[in-house]
């Protein structure tokens, strides 16, 4: 394990030291000149916090736990170690939520009178419906620049940030399982504190457990008493509140580098390592050459059961991933490249707010393609790249240019939902600004280095757009006036809705995607082709992005001719039936939305098999837009057992609500706090419905779009 020692600290939002002049990367160690000041900003705000995090200094916090499979709780206190940066503060206020019940807060204040702690009065207050707020009167002693020790026993019922599995819903069916899941704005369901990606601390955390039972967080140390069943963890670098991740149940582990291991159920585990077996150090390898030092130590992944709700999540230390991604081989080396580099990206240097998520996603997505760049070549990368701009494109037919979602900088509404405003904009938006600063600098390799001293320069920090705009002007001097070019302003990036005003030119992967597209036109004529034509097209030796991106356009081209459907399942039924889940479901949605018959067993067998959210939400919706949702129906009532209650409620709601009105498949999708918005793998429905209109701010349009939004983004939060 690396070791990398740091004083524990807050570190309070973007307000931090200008950046550098004049900065130019000198080979692998870098030099680095000082800088005049910045100019002065305003305060941050986060409106998805209730907290008044910019009144004290968070410099630890500490979690003591207790889980209870029996009843599904969690029960012990929290420690949060505070000064107070202001005169007169005689409240604190912290994130919470109606499932957290609160028993009792204390304060102890080293140093000034009684060692005994003293209770403090306290009171929750409706905040919005993914959190509440405590406001805690503080005692006199409370001074600024003075440490006080505030304590708050709890315990949890049934938050969105905890998801207790009974042991039929975990791979293995023998024992139950939990796991956290903070992002975004969850883990205010899991302890109370500061839920706000502007401030950072230090963790620790004792978990008490029954026998046989494996407890795992997103922590650089662990150690484990069998004698008093009592496992204990250490972060020693500053995190923000939707890092602290835990997983408890039956988890084993094999080794896969000098700093990375698998953990997964023991059913899992051979397949795990088999297919990540040295890989992961040679990802790591790659994004250091790249951005400099990894800065977390290990760098180990468990695997989840289906019941997970989104792909992966970049928990820092242990990514967190779902197992069903296991035997889509090229979308796991995808996946897992993309977590590896939110530990630069997201991780080390943190968004500040929700508004500009597009800080951690669009940054970790240039690093995951920089990483695939440099490990599989240009042209895998440009193949993978094309599959998710065309989606990103999908997505914006179905919202219309205006739509504020589609807006790199989403401005909140009070209320909304952060999580409900994540979208492959957020991501390939964001990445498409971060290919055009590339282009602008002019030298690919130029910008690794410029991105290696970003890092440098604010990690463990939380920033916004401008400081990183700022930087980047300051680094690179001669492109200063680069900001302004006409129909390319920076401004106009962060703050426009639409499409991105530049994309990265693909060609180097013409010899892959050329062939799709070829392929697309030949069955998009109208007919279909002849067998002759189709010789030169050996699908067998395709790979998974070049399959999925010819049954991605051909879903775009559905409905399609019933005897063009009949020959594509001829044709390639028998080898998509033989190849990973994300062919197959691609082309099971084909058969759905051509209500195509013949192929209905398959799409039974398919959703009896997985119960994951990323591989039945999008196909019950296309059956129930449909003229199969008897099928759909009649398949849930079946299945419906073997599915997390969070999920059943999805599908409930997508095949039994608003019945009798004429709502489209994605409109019928809703999210709430108990179902966190699915990030699935697949395009969204064609748009057979009305446009969402535009509308001014984003809450408005939240409602609408929330579940298309999604429905693209196989890349976790
Ligand atoms: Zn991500």
């Amino acid at each position: 394990m690396a070791e990398l020692h740091q004083t524990p600290t807050s570190l309070c939002c973007c307000r931090k030291s200008p950046p550098v002049s004049g900065t130019r990367c000198a080979g692998a160690s870098g030099s680095r000149t000082s800088a005049g000041p910045s100019a002065p900003r305003g305060p941050l705000l986060d409106v998805a916090s209730a907290s008044n995090f910019r009144c004290f200094q968070l410099r630890h916090l500490h979690l003591d736990l207790r889980l209870n499979f029996a009843v599904k709780e969690m029960s012990g206190w929290t420690v949060l170690d505070l000064v107070p940066v202001q005169p007169g503060i005689q409240t604190l206020v912290l994130d919470s939520h109606p499932s957290l019940l609160i028993h009792s807060i204390d304060c102890k204040v080293p140093g000034a009178g009684p060692e005994e702690p003293v209770s403090l009065t306290y009171r929750v207050d409706p905040f919005t419906d993914y959190g509440a707020s405590l406001n805690i009167s503080l005692p006199a002693a409370a001074k600024p620049g003075r440490v006080i020790q505030i304590t708050v026993r709890y315990s949890t019922t049934d938050g969105p940030a905890i998801w207790w599995l009974d042991p039929e819903l975990t791979c293995g069916q023998t024992r139950p399982l939990v796991f956290t899941q903070g992002h975004s704005v969850c883990n205010r369901s899991f302890f109370p504190g500061f839920d706000t990606p502007a401030v950072k601390s230090t963790y620790t955390a004792t978990v008490r457990v029954p026998d046989g039972v494996t407890v795992l967080m997103s922590a650089s140390r662990s150690s484990y008493s069998k004698q008093d069943r009592v496992f204990q963890f250490s972060m020693e670098q500053p995190v923000p509140s939707y890092l602290v991740a835990l997983v408890a149940g039956e988890l084993q582990h094999a080794d896969v580098g000098p700093r990375s291991r698998v953990w997964a159920e023991p059913c899992l585990l051979a397949c795990a390592v088999k297919k990540l077996g040295g890989s992961v150090e040679r990802w790591l390898g790659v994004a250091e050459e790249l951005f400099g030092p990894y800065l977390w130590g290990r760098c180990d992944l468990v695997f989840l059961p289906p019941s997970f709700p989104i792909v992966a999540m970049e928990n820092p230390c242990l990514t967190f991933i779902i197992a069903s991604i296991l035997e889509s081989s090229e979308f796991l080396l995808i996946d897992v490249v993309h977590e590896i580099a939110h530990g630069w990206f997201g991780n080390a240097v943190t968004n500040a707010t929700w508004e500009e998520m597009w800080l951690s996603e669009g940054l970790a997505t240039y690093a995951q393609r920089r990483i695939t760049t440099e490990a599989y070549g240009e042209a895998f990368t440009c193949l993978e790249t094309a599959v998710r701009l065309d989606a990103l494109h999908r997505q914006l037919r179905l919202l219309g240019d205006n739509n504020p979602v589609s807006r790199l900088q989403v401005k909140f509404e009070p209320g909304v939902n952060p999580s409900s405003l994540m979208n492959l904009f957020t991501y390939e938006k964001g990445f498409c600004f971060v290919a055009y600063l590339s282009e602008l600098c002019g030298d690919v390799r130029r910008f690794d280095c410029f991105l290696r001293d970003y890092i440098s320069e604010f990690k463990f920090q939380s920033v916004v757009a401008l400081d990183l705009i700022d930087f980047f002007l300051r680094y690179f001097p001669e492109l200063k006036d680069a900001g302004q070019r006409e129909g390319l302003e920076f401004e106009r990036w962060l703050s426009g809705s639409g499409p991105p005003l530049f994309q990265p030119d693909l060609s180097a992967g013409g010899a892959l995607t050329a062939p799709v597209q070829q392929l697309c036109e030949l069955w998009g004529a109208g007919h279909a082709p002849t067998a002759h034509s189709l010789l030169t097209f050996d699908l067998s030796a395709w790979s998974t992005f070049q399959i999925v991106l010819f049954l991605d356009r051909m879903l775009d081209r559905s409905p399609l001719p019933q005897d063009v459907m009949s020959s594509l399942s001829v044709c390639y039924s028998s080898v998509f039936d033989g190849l990973n889940a994300e062919v197959q479901i691609r082309w099971l949605q084909m058969v759905v939305r051509n209500s195509f018959y013949p192929e209905l067993p398959r799409v039974r067998a398919f959703l009896h098999k997985h119960t994951s959210r990323m591989y039945t939400v999008p196909l019950y919706d296309d059956l129930v837009a449909g003229v199969m949702k008897c099928v759909a129906v009649e398949i849930f009532n079946q299945t419906q057992r073997r599915l997390h209650p969070n999920l059943r409620r999805t599908l409930q709601q997508i095949l039994f609500q608003n019945q009798n009105q004429n709502q489209t498949p994605t409109q019928n999708q809703t999210s709430s706090t108990q179902n966190p918005p699915a990030l699935s793998v697949l395009s969204p429905s064609p748009p057979t419905f009305p446009l969402p209109a535009a509308t001014a701010t984003a809450s408005a349009a939240a409602a609408t779009t929330t579940a298309i939004a999604l429905r693209d983004v196989n890349v976790s939060a």
